[in-house]
């Protein structure tokens, strides 16, 4: 039996955004089964990194099904970081099914795979300017369109966990805090 081509992919998903499910799509049309780690898993309640890693998976979870991809073409795997870089590969090895592709756009990630003699791809952005974290947490604060830019998934799940509220209120929070 010839053995899967399984490709890696990265991401804190905060929140999981459109630009993740396309280049999702993407990297199955070149591997077997993706591997999905959610990136600073142990990170919530913050105003960089507002949801919990079970929020994020079930935001992904339910996305990939809205999606139409087939459960068994990928892994979501919760990915705590280590405060040490060097041993970070190690750490993600351990946690993964055996992979040898890795798809990331984040500079750090791709120099510390490719030390360690992996393929590593850099995928296109997809309307980064828009698609990006950063970018819907600043339009959540400040209430302008998010929806459109995020699966239909991630809409109900962070209206579940009340979401937008949560991260009003970090705001508040930190800023309180520079003060
Ligand atoms: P991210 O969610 O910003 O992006 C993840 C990936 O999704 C990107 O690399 C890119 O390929 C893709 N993507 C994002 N927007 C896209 C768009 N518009 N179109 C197409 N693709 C898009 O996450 P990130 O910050 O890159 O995540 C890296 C994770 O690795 C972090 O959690 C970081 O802490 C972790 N890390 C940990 C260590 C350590 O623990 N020592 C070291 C390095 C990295």
């Amino acid at each position: 039996m010839n053995s899967k081509k399984r490709g890696l992919l990265i991401g804190r998903m905060q929140p999981v955004h459109n630009g993740h499910i396309e280049i999702i799509k993407q990297i199955l049309e070149e591997v077997d089964e993706i591997i999905i780690g959610i990136g600073s898993a142990q990170l919530s309640h913050e105003l960089k990194n507002p949801f919990t890693a079970g929020e994020r998976l079930m935001m992904l979870n339910q996305a990939l099904a809205e999606n139409d991809i087939e459960r068994n073409r990928y892994y979501i795997i919760p990915m705590e970081d280590v405060n040490r870089n060097a041993l970070w590969v190690a750490h993600v090895k351990m946690m993964t099914p055996p992979f040898k592709e890795v798809y990331s756009g984040n500079s750090l990630v791709k120099q510390l795979f490719s030390e360690e003699g992996f393929e590593v791809h850099q995928p296109p952005l997809f309307d980064r300017e828009k698609l990006s974290g950063t970018e819907i947490r600043k339009r959540i604060l400040n209430g302008e369109d998010w929806q459109s830019l995020v699966p239909q998934a991630t809409v109900e799940i962070m209206k579940e966990i009340k979401g937008a509220e949560r991260i009003r209120n970090l705001n508040v929070k930190e800023k309180s805090e520079i003060i």
